[in-house]
C-alpha cells in the first residue's frame, strides 16, 4: 500500500491517540486528529507538521453521529479520502455498580461504544465506494475480563468487541478489515490518577511486570493497518503484558 493514505484518529489530543497520530504521520500517512479540545489538537498538528508530517485538526464529540459524518467529509476535502479509521476516543467514570449514576453509565456508553458505531457508520459509505479500508477500535482488557468499578466501561468495551466482529463480517466483501486492540494498563492521563500503591499491586498481576506505553499500542495499530495484516479481520489483539490471556 502506498503511503498516500490518510487516517482519521479520534481522541488524538493526548495519550494513545496522540501516539498513533505521531507514529502514523512519521510513516507518511496523513492524519486527521479529532477530539473535543481544539487548542490541544492545534498543538498536536503543529508538532506533527514541524516534524514534516501531514496533519489536520478537527474538533469533534464522537457521540454525535451528524457531526461525525460532517467531519469525515471535511477530512476527505483535506486529504482526498479516508483509508483508515481509528476509534480511540474514550472516557472512564468508575464507580461500584451500587453507586454508579445513570449519567455515568450513559456518557461512558455514548462516547466509547456509540462513538465507535458513529465512526464506522460515518466512514463506511466512503470505504465501501473505495473498496478498501482499515478500521481499528481501541477496546480494553476490562471489556475482556471485567473489572470491579467499571460496569459502564467494561460493558462499552465488550460491546466494541461485538461491534468489531459484526462489522468485520459485514464489510469483508468490500475489502475493509475491522479489528480491535485491547490494551491493558497503559501510562496515559487515564491511568495517571491511580495512586502508587494501587499501581504497585497492579504490576504484581502483570506477568511482564510493568505498565505499558502508548507507543506500544500505536505499533499494533500500525501493524493492523499495514499490508502484512491484510488477512486479519474481526480480531481483538490483546496488548496487556500478559495480564489477561
Ligand atoms: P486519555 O489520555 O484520557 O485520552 C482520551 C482521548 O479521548 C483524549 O484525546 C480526549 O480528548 C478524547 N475524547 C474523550 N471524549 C471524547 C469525545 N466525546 N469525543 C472526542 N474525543 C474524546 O486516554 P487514553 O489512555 O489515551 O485512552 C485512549 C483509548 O484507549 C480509550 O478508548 C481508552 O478507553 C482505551 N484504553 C486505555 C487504557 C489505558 O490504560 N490508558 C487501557 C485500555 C484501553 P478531549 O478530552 O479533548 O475530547
Amino acid at each position: 500500500m502506498s503511503e498516500s493514505r490518510s487516517a482519521f484518529i479520534t481522541g488524538a489530543s493526548r495519550g494513545i491517540g496522540l501516539a498513533i497520530a505521531k507514529l502514523f504521520a512519521s510513516k507518511g500517512i496523513s492524519v486527521t486528529c479529532a477530539s473535543r479540545t481544539a487548542e490541544a489538537l492545534d498543538e498536536v498538528v503543529s508538532e506533527i507538521r514541524a516534524g514534516g508530517g501531514k496533519a489536520h485538526a478537527i474538533p469533534l464529540d464522537v457521540s454525535n453521529l451528524d457531526d461525525f459524518s460532517r467531519v469525515i467529509s471535511e477530512s476527505v476535502d483535506q486529504f482526498g479520502g479516508v483509508d483508515i479509521l481509528i476509534n480511540n476516543a474514550g472516557i472512564v467514570k468508575d464507580n461500584l455498580l451500587l453507586r454508579m449514576k445513570e449519567d455515568d453509565w450513559d456518557s461512558v456508553i455514548d462516547i466509547n461504544l456509540k462513538g465507535s458505531f458513529n465512526g464506522i457508520k460515518a466512514v463506511t459509505p466512503l470505504m465501501m465506494k473505495q473498496r478498501s479500508g482499515r478500521i481499528v477500535n481501541i477496546t480494553s482488557v476490562s471489556g475482556m475480563m471485567g473489572n470491579a468499578g467499571q460496569a459502564n466501561y467494561s460493558a462499552a468495551k465488550a460491546g466494541m468487541i461485538g461491534l468489531t466482529k459484526t462489522t468485520a463480517r459485514e464489510l469483508a466483501s468490500r475489502n475493509i478489515t475491522v479489528n480491535a486492540i485491547a490494551p491493558g494498563y497503559i501510562a496515559t492521563d487515564m491511568t495517571s490518577k491511580l495512586n502508587e500503591k494501587v499501581k504497585e499491586d497492579l504490576i504484581k498481576h502483570i506477568p511482564l511486570r510493568r505498565i505499558g506505553e502508548a507507543e506500544e499500542i500505536a505499533e499494533t495499530a500500525l501493524f493492523l493497518c499495514s499490508d502484512a495484516a491484510g488477512y486479519i479481520t474481526g480480531q481483538t489483539i490483546a496488548v496487556n503484558g500478559g495480564l489477561y490471556m
